[in-house]
């Protein structure tokens, strides 16, 4: 892979001022769109999608989330965006769209979370027309190109939830509602509500068919990409956890050390989970009897690195104490940002199918998972 960890030093520091300010990550998006990360995964490319790359995608994903979290959210979705597109796309508008990444340096976004009124499509033979509103629209103006998930008026049995990718120049700034973002953490994440009533769209906007973003597997085991995000915040954590009790020359303590070695714990085990997770993605997206155990695998693997973050944040807090914890320290911004990231959909319903699955296969532990002979371990190992 290409050695990144001059931006990731930049994205890094950047993060502090942008906090500082209040403003928009503008100058962390013009460092992300120079490095030439956006197009990693068009064909050709080191992670062309074409090829199976999802442990090496996975580890990117986490690399950028260590070094800035809102970051790692946006990327996230752009990766996210140009998949479906990989996905769903007909071969002129994947032309047309890869070109914009590629060429053009654009940044794409998926913007799913309905906001107050949720988004309805009303689709013509040349035109999409869209009523309402979303939330949580990471990126914000920022992006080029959303991907936003509405009811269409022209449902397939299966599903009425269509794709339909919004050029963002054609949404004026009054649309967007930036007092509507106060969050604890993830500030920097720009995820605004924004109302695209009345916006009319060229039909070519219309990505796919009714029911392909929810599509089995990808739509849920798609987790383990914001999971591998998660996972490099909580390596930032432990990071400057690290470099703040050498800082007071605390590290010789046992108590410290011991947090120290449950932090590293904890960690790695979210480490092997994710990794495992991008291995099991490429051996099984191709098999449909296997989709039910690839997405009980994303599940877990999403839930697990749930529970490593909250524990390093916790032995993290510990360690550090309330001087480490103060602004315009670092550590305050990383618990808050990744406290807040950690809220993703449903948790709940997801470890509740996951063990469903368990049930059902009624598999004993040794081989309820995984095949053994395709572990992680043997991939690393042998
Ligand atoms: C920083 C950040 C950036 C984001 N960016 C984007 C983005 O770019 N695009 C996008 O589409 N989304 C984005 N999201 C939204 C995200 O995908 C989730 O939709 C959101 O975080 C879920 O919030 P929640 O914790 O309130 O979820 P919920 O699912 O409401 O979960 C909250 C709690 O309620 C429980 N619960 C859920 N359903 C029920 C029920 N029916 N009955 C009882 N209990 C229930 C859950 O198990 C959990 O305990 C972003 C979120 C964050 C935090």
């Amino acid at each position: 892979m290409t050695d990144y960890s001059t931006l990731y030093q930049q994205l890094d520091q950047l993060a502090v001022r942008t906090e500082a300010s209040g403003g928009m990550p503008a100058e962390e998006i013009r460092l992300l769109k120079q490095s030439g990360l956006l197009s990693i995964v068009l064909p050709g490319n080191e992670l062309d999608f074409n090829d199976d790359h999802m442990p090496e995608l996975l580890s990117l994903l986490k690399d950028v989330g260590r070094s800035n979290g809102a970051v790692g959210r946006i990327y996230e979705g752009h990766i996210n965006t140009l998949f479906l597109i990989h996905l769903y796309a007909t071969d002129q508008q994947r032309d047309w769209w890869y070109n914009q990444s590629g060429q053009h340096q654009k940044l794409f976004g998926v913007w799913n979370t309905d906001g107050a009124t949720g988004i309805s499509f009303a689709v013509d033979h040349s035109t999409v027309s869209i009523n309402g509103s979303k939330g949580f629209c990471s990126g914000s103006s920022l992006v080029d190109y959303a991907l936003i998930g509405g009811k269409t008026d022209q449902p397939l049995a299966a599903s009425d939830w269509q794709m339909v990718v919004v050029p963002m120049d054609q949404v004026e700034e009054y649309r967007i509602d930036r007092n509507s973002w106060k969050p604890m953490g993830m500030k920097a994440s720009v995820s605004h509500t924004i109302d695209f009533s009345g916006i009319i769209l060229d039909g070519d906007a219309v990505l796919g068919a009714p029911g392909d973003y929810l599509r089995a597997p990808f739509f849920l085991s798609g987790a383990i990409r914001f999971a591998a995000v998660q996972l490099g915040m909580a390596e930032a954590v432990y990071n400057k956890t690290m470099s703040f009790l050498r800082s007071l020359n605390r590290l010789d303590d046992p108590f410290q050390k011991m947090r120290i070695g449950k932090m590293a714990m904890a960690i790695h085990t979210g480490q092997l989970w994710i990794q495992n997770a991008g291995h099991e993605f490429d051996r099984l997206k191709g098999m449909d009897e296997q989709h039910e155990r690839l997405i009980a695998y994303a599940h877990l693997s999403r839930l697990t690195v749930e529970s490593t973050c909250l524990e390093v944040l916790e032995l993290s807090a510990r360690c550090v104490g309330a001087k480490g914890l103060m602004a315009p320290g670092d550590l305050e911004r990383w618990h808050r940002d990744l406290s807040y990231y950690l809220r993703q959909p449903a948790p709940d319903a997801t470890l509740q199918n996951a063990a469903g699955y368990l049930i059902r296969t009624e598999d004993g532990m040794e081989n309820c998972l995984m095949q053994q002979e395709e572990t992680i371990s043997n991939k690393i190992y042998s």
